[in-house]
């Protein structure tokens, strides 16, 4: 058992490249990790702390979600986002929708204002603007794309968040501008509960990497399944579905925290940027070892 009643972990996103600093993107995750150990350690619920620090990285601009997003081939912005309750189950996700700051806030707004799980395209858009979230007025002066030019088939990035709270509950989040030059109207892993997003009783897991790969493995499902079912540990659990995401082609990276509030952050891509409340209090940060 660990020491301490909660701990965190967040993600901007599987690969890195070699000749390119992070500092800013490793100093801005400590930050917020350091932010959440406040939220956590007040009492607030797991499920509105991942949404908070989801958001923090959806409009700082410095990950492929939210603001630092990239256009499809048809120089259209599409988002993808979901959130989870781990306690209750109760999960909502927005697919392909545009116009507004913050799809993971939309996700919640599914979640809770409507007998559905996802919502997609413009029946996301005009939920959203009913429920009168924050809108993106000029794509094009909005949108400042923080990925650098990719020429693998899939290019990725995502940000996303798990946590246990200080009543044990576990939570789920992630949020995506997908992968880079994507087809117009392609959903990827994120939104789609049990592939790239997903949180039980047991463990709450966040996936980001190539998505096609983490639908096929069902990767965030299939790990949940085995911490439950075969009582894997979570980072045996994650590292067992990142093999079979590889063994179909792909790669990338899953953050989970487990009931008893082990993390776990495992990655087959080039790095992934990422910092870690520890269980004992400690937090680190980086886009390949953590310090
Ligand atoms: N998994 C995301 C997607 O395929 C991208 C990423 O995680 O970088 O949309």
């Amino acid at each position: 058992m660990t020491s301490n009643p909660f701990s965190l972990v967040l993600h901007g996103g599987a690969g890195v490249l070699a000749d390119r600093s992070y500092q800013k993107e490793i100093d801005h995750m400590r930050a917020l990790a350091g932010e959440a150990k406040e939220m956590l350690g007040d009492g607030m619920a797991a499920l509105d702390v991942v949404e908070r620090v989801v958001y923090a990285l959806e409009t700082s601009g410095l990950y492929v979600a939210g603001k630092g997003s990239s256009p499809n081939t048809d120089n259209r912005y599409e988002l993808d986002a979901a959130i989870m309750d781990g306690a209750t189950r109760n999960a909502g996700a927005v697919a392909a929708m545009e116009g507004f700051v913050s799809p993971i806030q939309a996700a919640r707004k599914v979640m809770e204002t409507t007998p559905h799980v996802m919502l997609a395209g413009w029946g996301a858009n005009k939920l959203a603007r009913e429920a009168g979230l924050e809108a993106v007025d000029d794509p094009k002066s909005y949108y400042k794309p923080a990925a650098v030019p990719d020429n693998r088939a899939i290019a990725t990035g995502t940000v996303g968040c798990v946590a246990r709270d200080r009543d044990g509950r576990l939570a789920a989040a992630t949020s995506t501008g997908g992968t880079l030059k994507k087809t117009p109207g392609r959903v990827g892993d994120c939104p789609l509960i049990g592939a790239g997003t997903w949180a039980d009783q047991e463990i709450a897991l966040s996936c980001t990497g190539q998505g096609e790969y983490f639908i096929r493995s069902l990767a965030a499902g299939t790990a949940a399944a085995r911490v439950r079912y075969l009582h894997e540990s979570p980072d045996e659990a994650c590292r067992w579905a990142l093999k079979d995401v590889k063994r179909l082609g792909g790669d990338g990276g899953i953050i989970a925290v487990g009931r008893d509030g082990r993390v776990a952050y495992p990655y087959n891509s080039e790095g992934m940027k990422c910092a870690v409340l520890h269980a004992d209090g400690r937090i680190t940060a980086g886009v390949q070892d953590q310090t």
